[in-house]
């Protein structure tokens, strides 16, 4: 017989506070207390730090972004040599960069190239008051692939005929920023 499907209600892990979760979200702030909690695949519920923009606009909601420095080490192989690409990717990933991940519901390839454009960017971040933000359904377990595939995007954009690239992306622990 068909059951209807049940969902265990999460609890605030701080205040205890049940908390509205919709199935496809994996990230929460505490309406009671403002504890972050996010869903983690191993560990279940999981505090997370959460901030807010200066710059989010009271008319309409913010957007999750997880957020986390991240030191790359990588080595490139292209089928001719290009010293200034090779340059300009020792320069670009020679110091920590932040990775700002987008957490809420968008299309694969405008999120990647969001991802991509912030990473550049590396925009200052300002902390604001909190404010209402769309449904986070980007899993943290999430960040690690999608950065990595971050890394691969901007790598084979550089002109110089990449035949490989061989890296690793340290991230440290993610923080869910809401901008605008
Ligand atoms: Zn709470």
């Amino acid at each position: 017989m068909d059951q209807p499907i049940t969902l265990t209600p999460l609890l605030c892990l701080n205040c205890q506070a049940a908390i509205p979760a919709q199935i496809d979200e994996r990230a929460w702030v505490c309406g009671q207390c403002g504890q972050g909690m996010a869903l983690d695949q191993q560990r279940g519920l999981i505090p997370i730090q959460v901030y807010y923009s200066a710059n989010v606009p009271v008319s309409e909601p913010g957007k999750p972004y997880w957020v986390t420095e991240g030191q790359v080490t990588l080595r490139r192989e292209t089928y001719r040599s290009n010293s200034q690409s090779a340059r300009e990717a020792e320069q670009f990933w020679g110091q920590p960069r932040r990775f700002f991940i987008p957490a809420y519901e968008l299309p694969l390839d405008a999120m990647l190239s969001q991802a991509v454009k912030l990473l550049a960017q590396q925009p200052t971040l300002q902390a604001g008051p909190a404010a209402r933000f769309e449904p986070v359904i980007l899993a943290a377990e999430d960040i690690q692939p999608t950065a990595e595939f971050v890394v691969m995007a901007i790598e084979a954009a550089r002109k110089d005929m990449l035949k490989n690239v061989d890296f690793q992306v340290k991230l440290g622990a993610p923080a869910l920023w809401i901008l605008p």
